[in-house]
């Protein structure tokens, strides 16, 4: 049985193909640490020294964790760490996680509003489909029969409402609790945002965890049974691991490494280049062909003529009745459907059909009589220029 975990299935809804690198082929990339998440990694250590030391009576003064969390910076802090917002220094970032632990300290001291169980709790719990969910808690506590999930958050976003009522990563997490230590007549989810020095919680029903665990049963069996990997792009690409190798943005990184004059010389660049310009022209051409129809109409019209005659050719002008279908089609197909002759008018819906198949969602003996080539379709977007980052 395979070990689920939230960020895993995130992956799989984001883009397939990053999650066959990481999860199947288990493509190990040199990817440097980022700021954000060295900062981030050192805060959650320094809160979670406080309690650490709590357990032995020993309460930290404000002045003693930032010592702590300003030696850990400067021993551990490399050049090598990811900077990508050029505007900010390290040292800002060093702020930040100064101000979000200060905060913290200021508003919960002496830390003895709950029970602390656990401090990053590792476990795994079986779901109800066999697999395995990891379970990673920053914090668990208790308060009577009250008993809290928490999260440390550092990032710049605020949580809102729904964001944390629709988090499947803490929620399950609360089935876990509720296994554990059933005396639990209440789990919070409670998210840190400490860079707001808010709180946001999320209290999740019997019927809605139950919910939850179904369709997080359902996300698994997809990928189980998913065979076709295609890439996804999205805004989410400038931070995948994988961008460099990634057969969307090869191309492109390709050409950030070449001066001006071999990118106007590369083979891919001139071909794009063109066939954008023949998509323009073919669309400019369709707009122009339906302008001179209507005029070649109106003109026949006018002359009272039906063939309208050029240097070596004429265009033949016919009317013709065109039915006008009513626009409720769901009770006009039944009224076909009544009146016997949908067998007769109907057409077979090949995408449909196209579909099923793919999704082996037919008659075995149907797709056994069909077979697969390889075809491309090209579409023609607006490519985002590094001068728009
Ligand atoms: S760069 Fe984007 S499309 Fe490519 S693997 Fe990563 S997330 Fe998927």
């Amino acid at each position: 049985m395979t070990c689920y975990s939230h960020s895993r299935i995130s992956t799989f809804e984001q883009c397939r193909y990053k999650y066959k690198l990481q999860y199947i082929d288990k493509i190990k990339v040199d990817v440097p640490t980022t700021i954000e998440c060295f900062m981030g990694d050192l805060v959650h250590r320094t809160l979670e020294k406080l309690y650490a030391d709590l357990k032995f009576q020993k309460l930290n003064s404000k002045e003693d964790l930032l010592k702590f969390y300003n030696n850990l910076w400067d021993k551990e802090y490399t050049s090598e760490i990811l900077i990508a917002k050029q505007d900010y220094s390290a040292d800002n970032y060093k702020q930040m996680g100064v101000k979000f632990i200060s905060d913290y300290y200021d508003q919960y001291k002496p830390f003895d509003q709950m029970t602390i169980l656990g401090l990053e709790t590792q476990d795994r719990m079986t779901l109800p489909d066999g697999n395995q969910w990891h379970v990673r808690i920053d914090k668990l506590a208790c308060k009577d029969k009250t008993y809290y999930v928490c999260d440390y958050k550092t990032n710049s976003r605020m949580k809102d409402q729904e964001d944390a009522d629709s988090d499947r990563q803490l929620a399950l997490y609360s089935v876990w609790v509720k296994d554990k230590f059933p005396d639990a007549e209440k789990v919070v989810l409670l998210w840190h945002m400490l860079a707001f020095n808010k709180e946001v919680v999320s209290i999740r029903s019997d019927d809605e965890l139950k919910k939850l665990q179904n369709d997080t049963v359902k996300a698994i069996k997809t990928i189980e049974a998913c065979n076709d990997f295609p890439q996804n792009t999205s805004a989410l690409c400038n931070y995948c691991v994988f961008k460099s190798i990634c057969p969307s943005f090869k191309h492109e990184l390709e050409l950030e490494e070449k001066t001006v004059e071999e990118f106007k010389e590369d083979d891919g660049v001139k071909l794009v280049d063109e066939y954008a310009q023949l998509d323009i022209q073919e669309k400019d051409i369709k707009k122009k062909k339906e302008d001179i129809k209507s005029r070649l109409i109106e003109f026949s019209k006018q002359k009272e003529v039906d063939i309208v005659y050029g240097s070596n050719k004429k265009a033949s002008i016919k009317s013709y009745d065109k039915v006008v279908y009513p626009e409720d089609k769901d009770a006009f197909l039944n009224l076909i459907k009544e009146k016997g002759i949908y067998e007769e008018v109907s057409m077979l819906c090949y995408p449909k059909l196209t579909s099923r198949i793919n999704k082996n969602q037919i008659d075995p003996e149907i797709i056994s009589l069909t077979s697969k080539e390889t075809d491309y379709r090209i579409s023609v977007s607006k490519r985002k220029n590094r001068e728009d980052d």
